[in-house]
C-alpha cells in the first residue's frame, strides 16, 4: 500500500493547495525515536508573564532531549514568523491545524460567546464558525461574506463588528485568491474591541517570505498549518503576543489535548529551518508565478475565475459557469473526471451553491507542483492538460492518453527524495 501510494504520487499532478512534498529530512525525523516519548506539559514555566526556560514544565520524567527539541521548534518558529521574538509567543504543540483554532477559541471565548469568521461558501474553513464544527456549535458565530467582485467585504467585517460586539475575529481561508488586508482588519478588530485572530495555514511561506502582507503586528494570534505550503509535518502552530501565551498555552495543554507528538515537533524544527533559506524564499515567488501563470491560460481557454485573477497560490475555477464548451456539470464529476487523467484538484463550493456535495467549482494551487521545480512552461502544458480533460471528460480513451502524458512529464520532475 506504502508503495502503490509513492507511485501514485509520482505519476500524478498534485494540484491540491493545501497539498505538498516534505524533504527526506522531515520524514527521517517522523520516524525517529521522539515517537516513543510522552511529554506532557511544557520545556518552561510562566512567571509573571515570562517564560522561565531554565524550569521544567514536564508531568513525566526523561525529558532532556524533548525539551531541547521543543525550546528550538519554538525558537525557530518565533524567528521565521515574527517580527520581534521577544514580544511574541509560539505553542507548536497543536496536533493540527483544526485544534489549533479551536485551541484559540477556547483560549478567550467561554461558549455562546460571539466570534466573526469567512462562510465556508465564501471560502472559509469548518473551523471558523461552520455550525457542523465544534467552533459553530460550541460559540455563536456570525458569518461574513465575500462581496460580488469575490473580494473581502471589509464595510461588511466592519458593520457585522459594530452589530455583534464579538470577542475575536478569524480572517484568513481556505480558498480565497486574492490578498487579505490584514492591516484594514486590525483596525476594524481594535475598534470593536475584539482580538484578530489570522489563519494563515495557506499562505504561510507567501507571508514568511516576503509575498504576501504579514499578518504581525496587525494580529494578535496568528495560526497556521506546517504541512502545506510549509512542506512540513502534519501540524498546527500557533503564535500570539506574548501577553496572551499563558492563556494559549494553557487552552492547548491541557484545555484540549494530552501529549504533544514530539516526533512531529522535530520535524517542525526542520521544516522551520529550511523555510530560512534563500531557496525557499524563491520557491514561495515560484508558487505566485505559477498560480498566476496557470490562471492567465486557463482564463485566456474560457475557464471562469472566481475573483477573475490570482494573487497568491491558487485558484478557484467556477467549471459550471465557463465558457468555450467547458462547461461542465458539478466539480464533483469532474474531479473524479480529471483523476483518470492523473490531473489531482478538490471540488469546492463557490457562492450561491444549493450542494455543497455536488459544488460548481475546483479549487487548483502551486504549491507541489513548484516543489518539484516546475515553472511557468510545465504550468501552461498543465492548463492545457486541464482544457482537454475538461472537453473530453466523458472519453475515456483521451483521458488515458492524458494520463500517460503526465506520468510521462512527471519522469523528470519526480526526485524520489520527495515520495
Ligand atoms: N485553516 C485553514 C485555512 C485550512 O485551510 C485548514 C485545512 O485545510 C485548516 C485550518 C485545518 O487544518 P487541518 O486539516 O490540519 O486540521
Amino acid at each position: 500500500m506504502m508503495d502503490a501510494e509513492s507511485i501514485r504520487q509520482k505519476s500524478t499532478l498534485a494540484l491540491i493547495p493545501s497539498e505538498n512534498y516534505s524533504s527526506m529530512a522531515v520524514r527521517l525525523a517522523l520516524a525517529s525515536s521522539f515517537t516513543n516519548k510522552y511529554a506532557e506539559g511544557y520545556p518552561y514555566f510562566w512567571e509573571n508573564g515570562e517564560r522561565s526556560m531554565q524550569k521544567n514544565g514536564r508531568y513525566y520524567r526523561g525529558q532532556a532531549n524533548t525539551n531541547a527539541l521543543e525550546r528550538l521548534a519554538i525558537e525557530r518558529a518565533l524567528k521565521l514568523f515574527t517580527p520581534n521574538p521577544q514580544a511574541y509567543h509560539a505553542n507548536v504543540q497543536p496536533l493540527s491545524g483544526s485544534p489549533a483554532n479551536l485551541a484559540v477559541l477556547h483560549a478567550f471565548l467561554k461558549p455562546g460567546d460571539t466570534f466573526l469568521g469567512l462562510s465556508l461558501d465564501y471560502g472559509g474553513h469548518l473551523t471558523h464558525g461552520h455550525h457542523v464544527n465544534m467552533t459553530g456549535a460550541s460559540y455563536r458565530a456570525v458569518s461574513y461574506r465575500l462581496n460580488v467582485d469575490y473580494e473581502l467585504d471589509y464595510d461588511e467585517i466592519r458593520e457585522l463588528a459594530r452589530l455583534h460586539s464579538p470577542k475575536l475575529i478569524i480572517c484568513g481561508a481556505t480558498a480565497y485568491p486574492l490578498q487579505i488586508d490584514f492591516q484594514r482588519l486590525g483596525e476594524i478588530a481594535k475598534e470593536a474591541g475584539a482580538l484578530l485572530v489570522a489563519d494563515i495555514a495557506h499562505i504561510c511561506g507567501l507571508c514568511v517570505t516576503g509575498h504576501h502582507p504579514h499578518p504581525f503586528p496587525h494580529a494578535d494570534i496568528v495560526t497556521t498549518t506546517t504541512h502545506k505550503m510549509l512542506r512540513g509535518p502534519r501540524a498546527g502552530l500557533i503564535l500570539c503576543k506574548k501577553e496572551l501565551g499563558p492563556a494559549i498555552d494553557q487552552a492547548v495543554f491541557p484545555g484540549l489535548q494530552g501529549g504533544p507528538h514530539m516526533n512531529t515537533v522535530a520535524a517542525m524544527a526542520i521544516a522551520f529551518r529550511e523555510a530560512m533559506s534563500g531557496e525557499y524564499k524563491q520557491y514561495a515567488g515560484q508558487i505566485v508565478r505559477n498560480a498566476k501563470t496557470l490562471a492567465e491560460h486557463l482564463q485566456a481557454e474560457g475557464f471562469r475565475l472566481m475573483g477573475g485573477r490570482t494573487e497568491n497560490h491558487l485558484l478557484l475555477l467556477d467549471i459550471v459557469h465557463s465558457d468555450n464548451g467547458l462547461a461542465a456539470k458539478d466539480g464533483h464529476w469532474l474531479s473524479f473526471r480529471w483523476e483518470r487523467a492523473g490531473i489531482i484538484a478538490n471540488k469546492n463550493a463557490v457562492p450561491g451553491d444549493k450542494k455543497p456535495w455536488y459544488p460548481s467549482g475546483i479549487r487548483l494551487g502551486t504549491p507541489a507542483v513548484t516543489t518539484l521545480g516546475m515553472k511557468e512552461a510545465e504550468m501552461r502544458q498543465i492548463g492545457d492538460w486541464i482544457v482537454r480533460a475538461t472537453q473530453g471528460a466523458d472519453n475515456d480513451a483521451e483521458l488515458e492518453q492524458i494520463r500517460k502524458e503526465i506520468a510521462t512529464m512527471m519522469e523528470r520532475f519526480a526526485p524520489g527524495q520527495f515520495v
